[in-house]
């Protein structure tokens, strides 16, 4: 939050900012594949989730 700039010290800053930082990448397996994926999302590589077949293989 903006605030004056000397209401806070630079000490309390940076022990606020101890605290900030990126949140670890989640991701999962797809139980069909095994491979990486992301959570609550399609298999990229077999186009499952949930049982279903998403993604259609057009065949050439
Ligand atoms: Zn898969």
């Amino acid at each position: 939050m903006p605030v004056p700039r000397r209401r806070h010290s630079p000490s309390l800053q940076g022990r606020q900012r101890a605290h900030k930082k990126l949140a670890e990448k989640r991701y999962s397996y797809c139980p069909k594949c095994q491979a990486v994926k992301l959570p609550h999302r399609m298999c990229p590589t077999c186009g499952f989730y949930k049982d279903r077949q998403y993604l259609v293989q057009v065949e050439k």
